[in-house]
């Protein structure tokens, strides 16, 4: 007999290596909504408004009023590791944020119609872009340019249209666009409260009333109460505790003793990013514990700023769940301090009553 041979090795072709890649890193609506809510808002943007169909998978729309895209820039815009954010692997360990490394605009080209329509401060006219596989795509003979001249404000909007139209598989794994609706307003909910200075809005497409709005100057405090009702609002209290040899800082707003729902709410953002951490999340829950009634569970919200060579970035950027230095001695910290509060609080109140 003729002896078995090893079938020959050869290099996947490019477009098939970015799709899988792109696959990977954005498995639902909601993961290409976030690198996209995180570019607006890095682009110093005071409003931010999204529109979305079919759970995003038939239509994704971001549009801001942050510092746009240079002309110069839109032909690499979609390519991987493109970037404006960092330049060596030193940035990239004080840059602190975990996540993509510019690879957010190339991996939506490779699995959805994208669209990107964006004016600077100093440009006369706004640019339409659209690509495919990290490309600008070339206009067909009669076609207008791409990109082509448009009117419109200072700003970016990006669309994502057909996400997944070339993955069939995953396309086929959605059975709920009101399921990937319900992780989107979830989502934008968690920046809304978060990101101070900036205006939310997320609506369905054809909907008239909108599922998540905030204006730019309301507190934090109101954008809880806009996003998660006055019930929670109206018992906040203010936390905030940092440690100079852990080398953290946390900031947020947590519920008092008198409230409290069968589930735990947690908006954590690590380093201005949206992520859970579930030593985090033990250590606060375990924390109440004593304070509130069986089965009842608080409501958190934490900003946590690490320096940022304690973060370990090369975290996968679809992992939610993350890893710092000291994760333990920090967390300790974070729920002492928290005890302290609760306790300081619930002697006031029970003094109060007794009086
Ligand atoms: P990264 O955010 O890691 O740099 P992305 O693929 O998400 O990578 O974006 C690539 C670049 O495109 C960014 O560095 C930024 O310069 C530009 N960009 C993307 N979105 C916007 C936006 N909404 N406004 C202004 N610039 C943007
Ligand atoms: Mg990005």
């Amino acid at each position: 007999a003729t002896p078995q041979l090893p079938r020959r090795i050869k290099p996947l072709d490019q477009v098939v290596v970015n799709k899988i890649a792109a696959g990977e890193i954005i498995v639902a609506p909601v993961h290409a909504l976030k690198e996209l809510i995180e570019n607006s808002v890095d682009a110093g943007s005071t409003s931010i408004d999204i529109l979305v169909k079919d759970g995003g998978l038939k239509l994704l729309q971001i549009s801001d009023n942050g510092h746009g895209i240079d002309e110069n820039d839109l032909p690499i815009l979609c390519e991987r590791f493109t970037t404006s954010k960092l330049q060596s692997f030193e940035d990239l360990q004080s840059i602190g944020t975990y996540g993509f490394r510019g690879e957010a605009l190339a991996s939506i080209s490779h699995i959805a119609h994208l669209t990107i329509t964006t004016r600077t401060a100093n440009s006369p006219i706004g640019l339409r872009a659209t690509y495919s596989d990290s490309k600008l795509i070339t206009p067909k003979p009669g076609q207008p340019a791409n990109p082509k001249p448009v009117h419109r404000n200072k700003g970016t909007q990006i669309t994502v249209e057909d996400l997944f139209y070339n993955v069939p598989s995953r396309r086929r794994a959605f059975r709920s666009p009101s399921e990937e609706y319900t992780k989107i307003l979830d989502l934008v909910g968690r920046h809304a409260v978060h990101c101070g200075g900036v205006a939310f809005s997320c609506k369905k497409y054809g909907d008239a009333d909108v599922g998540v709005s905030t204006t730019a100057g309301a507190t934090t405090t109101d954008r809880i109460r806009r996003i998660h009702g006055n019930a929670v609002a109206n018992e906040l209290l203010p936390f905030e505790v940092s440690d100079e040899y852990l080398g953290f800082k946390v900031k947020g707003m947590l519920s008092n003793a008198n409230y409290h729902v069968k589930k735990t709410t947690l908006l954590l953002f690590i380093n201005n990013r949206s992520v859970d951490s579930s030593s985090i999340r033990k250590g606060i829950e375990s924390t109440y514990a004593p304070f509130l009634p069986k089965g009842g569970h608080p409501f958190a919200y934490m900003s946590l700023d690490i320096e940022p060579h304690r973060v370990d970035v090369n975290v996968h950027p679809t992992k939610r769940e993350v890893n710092f230095l000291h994760e333990e001695e920090i967390v300790q910290k974070i729920c002492e301090s928290l005890q302290e509060k609760l306790a300081a609080v619930d002697t006031s109140r029970s003094y109060a009553l007794t009086q």
